[in-house]
């Protein structure tokens, strides 16, 4: 099974010390901090973290002195790091306390999943890329963060394992909500996922009571797909359903058994927190 373990930030959370390489661009940092609360951002805990967590080591040498400028950029394989804003919202949405148990779909270089790491309980991450997986567990490892399980495969399965979920939150759009992982959430969680209809995406959040589930749209938004068994389909991104939306809505899943399935990464270890 491919489960990477992680470094471990301090052991749940809630109030993070200084990090390694976080002495290096306070400054640029704090500007982009005050940014966000200027965009909106008002989770404090969430600004606090994103104060802390040194973004220009994780994306590539050249591209550092962009690194705190409210952009996406680039890390390889066709992929970006979130914008800080996306990470902000996503993160503020999820109304972490620091006891939670969380889903992260898509974990790119890891940064989100450092932000999340710091809010929360523990981190469950999946990435359906080889390379980045890699490149995320290092970059975590370089933060000693530990409270974060990697796994290398298709997110828009969920992960059955650790489920049920206090959140699940996605860094990718799908074109329709994977229904595995309403599935997989706790009674009173949420779901925070980017959904493509038509051309347009908005960011969703969806809360579970009991067997409903009430839908809200938090924003519009701008990710990069996510490709999966309940997602866009690796060659065919143009087939996704095409259903008009709007606004609130309370909604059953359809009932499924399916469970994520685990893609076999050899020679990695296998492990809990
Ligand atoms: N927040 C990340 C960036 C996410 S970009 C960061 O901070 O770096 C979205 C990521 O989702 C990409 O790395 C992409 O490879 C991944 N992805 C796309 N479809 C996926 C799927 N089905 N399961 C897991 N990861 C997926």
């Amino acid at each position: 099974m491919p489960i990477l373990k992680s470094a471990k930030l301090g052991s749940s959370s809630s109030s993070p010390g200084a990090f390694p390489f976080s002495g290096e661009y306070s400054v640029a940092r704090r500007k982009m901090v005050e940014e966000l609360r200027l965009r909106g951002i008002r989770d404090e805990r969430v600004l606090e973290v994103m104060g802390k967590i040194p973004r220009h080591r994780f994306v590539e040498e050249a591209l550092i002195s962009q690194a705190y400028q409210d952009t996406s950029l680039h890390i390889g394989f066709g992929q970006t790091i979130s914008q800080p804003y996306t990470v902000a919202i996503l993160a503020q949405s999820l109304h972490l306390r620091g006891h939670e148990s969380i889903l992260e779909i898509g974990t790119g270089c890891g940064y989100q999943t450092a932000i999340l790491a710091c809010l929360a309980k523990q981190i469950y991450s999946i990435e359906r890329l080889h390379s980045l997986i890699l490149k995320a567990r290092s970059n975590l490892k370089r933060l000693h963060i530990k409270n974060v399980i990697l796994k290398y495969g298709d997110g828009s399965q969920g992960w059955q394992q650790y489920a049920p979920f206090d959140s699940i939150v996605a860094a990718a759009v799908s074109p329709q909500i994977p229904q595995p992982l309403l599935h997989q959430l706790l009674e009173g969680g949420r779901l925070v996922v980017p959904i493509q209809r038509e051309e347009k995406q908005n960011l969703l959040c969806i809360v579970r009571k009991g067997d409903e589930y009430h839908e809200q749209i938090l924003e519009s938004c701008r990710f990069v797909k996510m490709v999966g068994k309940h997602a866009f389909h690796d060659q065919a991104h143009e087939s996704h359903k095409k259903e008009v939306h709007s606004g609130r809505k309370i909604f059953r899943p359809h009932s499924s058994n399916r469970r994520g399935q685990e893609l076999p990464l050899p020679n990695r270890r296998r492990g809990h927190p």
